[in-house]
């Protein structure tokens, strides 16, 4: 049974009181948790605790301007309001989201103690920390004989719920998802109808604290998110999809090339769970089978991301080691020569213009384009022969939709030591992929406006320009734009080289 049917409506032992703690699912609407609390219990809180064993480790590594930090907080305010409207509908007023500064652990056990809760409702986060800090919490609260309930809500299938014929978890995409697309009932695409229950959610007791901590108070500084008009918590997710629904049919003609609208850029909030994953493909599920290509292609990235997160879940090995283990032997570069690559290629200064305007648009606004983020971690792995890791890392401190399961299997895939990953001697050529997905230069020119006047056939490749092609476009290279600072040609067989010799040894 993945989750209650909706349709039942006597609960027999209903609790007196239950505690909801919200984590990556910050919406009050089709919320697995809330609606099982608000159908077991009859008083309802809610809470959301600045997790000081997350928070802290950023600001030490000087981390302070994180726009996932900001995005969360300005996330809580819709949802306090969602939360407030829905106990308004049922005639309470006073309902509200608890909001803490701590250590989540600590909190979660005193706030569900200082309400006298009989158990705490979450959804599953499947990351090993956060399978380690809720094991810490159930246990904490057993103590009190207060339960932990977690449900899945996150992802459509999850953990062993697509499984071989054989009984094993998969480890090749397509078998993984057309196991997925069989198993898919329109049962599992159905909303929580949370509103229907809502009655629950009770009014903030006597003496229990209310009102958001400021940004600055959690010792975060305010980032350029609102600058960029990313919009924010459910209500922006809203937004998002409203924009993305009439593209979603071009999606397969136009998701790959990064100067034009072909995304949805929904993935920061589906990290944080400001949109439900049911609604997204329920309409990808509706338009595949109404005969829309666009929509089967954007469904198999929705399929993606659950195949990466039970990778994570049965092989949680790939955080730190290879997912084919005779790829940890690989002799990655080290030393001066390779600190200064990676510098250049985190900074947006390798001197191949797609790779560095990708990167600027990362550093500038947390987001990248998916054909780019294959693009400059293949550049990072199998031309400046630098450790998937490394990169894997660059991306987790900067991407605003970071999700471990996602980032690791891309990181992986492009580095061929993942499960169903790019071949090893299959080595993208950063200029070739320049030309074909950036025909005109357009995105190129958007991030690195000193070779906006280059012309198209040149932007790809400045060093190939004769110098008075440059000088009309007032290109220095070596000056206002880096000489590449690799040649792709020799960087390539040195890459197949070093994946030779380890499968040689294998
Ligand atoms: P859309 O194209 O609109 O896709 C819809 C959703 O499908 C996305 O929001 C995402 O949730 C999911 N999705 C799409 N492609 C993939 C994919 N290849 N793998 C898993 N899920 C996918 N995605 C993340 O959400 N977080 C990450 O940390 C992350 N790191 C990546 C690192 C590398 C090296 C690579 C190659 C890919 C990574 N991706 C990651 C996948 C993908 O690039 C992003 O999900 C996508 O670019 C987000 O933009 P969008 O929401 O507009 O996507």
């Amino acid at each position: 049974m993945p989750h209650a049917t909706p349709h039942r409506t006597h609960e027999p032992n209903l609790l007196d009181a239950a505690l909801v703690w919200f984590r990556r699912d910050l919406r009050a609407h089709d919320h697995a948790a809330l609606y099982h609390a608000l159908r077991s219990a009859r008083r309802v809180w809610c809470a959301f605790v600045f997790d000081r064993d997350i928070l802290d480790p950023l600001l030490e590594r000087g981390l302070a301007a994180d726009r996932r930090v900001e995005f969360i907080h300005a996330s809580l305010a819709p949802l306090d309001e969602a939360l407030a409207a829905l106990g308004r509908a049922h005639g309470h007023d006073g309902v509200r989201l608890l909001v803490r500064h701590g250590h989540a652990v600590a909190e979660i056990d005193r706030l569900a103690r200082e309400l006298h809760v009989q158990a705490v409702y979450a959804n599953h986060d499947d990351e090993p920390a956060a399978l380690q800090r809720d094991a810490q919490v159930r246990g904490l609260l057993a103590r009190h004989g207060i339960a932990l309930h977690t449900s899945k809500d996150h992802v459509i299938f999850e953990r062993k719920e697509v499984l071989s014929a054989a009984g094993a978890p998969y480890s090749v995409f397509t078998p993984y998802r057309n196991a997925w697309l069989k198993k898919l009932e329109p049962f599992f695409l159905e909303a929580y109808p949370v509103e229907k229950h809502a009655a629950a959610l009770a009014p903030v007791p006597e003496g229990i604290a209310t009102g958001m901590p400021t940004l600055e108070s959690l010792g975060f500084q305010h980032t350029n998110l609102h600058e960029l008009k990313i919009p924010v918590g459910w209500p922006g997710a809203r937004t998002l999809l409203e924009d993305f629904l009439p593209r979603m049919a071009d999606y397969d003609r136009t998701r790959d090339f990064p100067a034009v609208k072909g995304p949805s850029y929904l993935s920061v909030h589906l990290r944080f769970g400001t949109c439900s994953i049911r609604t997204l493909a329920r309409e990808a599920h509706g338009h595949a089978g109404a005969g829309s290509e666009g929509a089967r292609v954007w469904l198999s990235e929705l399929v993606w991301r659950e195949f990466y997160h039970q990778i994570l879940h049965h092989h949680p090995q790939v955080v730190g080691h290879a997912f084919k283990p005779e790829y940890d032997a690989l002799h990655w570069e080290h030393g001066k020569h390779a600190e200064q690559h990676f510098a250049a290629w985190c900074e947006g200064r390798s001197g191949y213009p797609l790779v560095d305007a990708a990167m600027r648009q990362l550093a500038q606004t947390g987001y990248m384009h998916n054909r780019l983020r294959m693009v400059v971690a293949s550049f990072l792995t199998k031309d400046l022969g630098i450790d998937w890791r490394r990169g894997e890392q660059h991306f987790a401190d900067h991407l605003n939709d970071f999700d471990l399961a996602a980032n690791n299997g891309g990181w992986q895939w492009a580095a061929s030591t993942g499960c169903d990953a790019q071949p090893w001697f299959r080595i993208f050529n950063p200029v070739a992929q320049s030309r074909k997905f950036d025909p005109q230069g357009r995105f190129i020119r958007r991030y690195l406006p000193q070779l906006a006047k280059l012309p198209d056939e040149l932007i790809h490749a400045p060093w190939e320009a004769r110098p008075v092609d440059l000088a009309a476009a007032g290109v220095e290279l070596g000056g206002n734009y880096p000489a590449p600072i690799v040649r792709h040609a020799e960087a390539r067989e040195r890459t197949l080289a070093r994946y030779a010799a380890v499968k040689k040894r294998s």
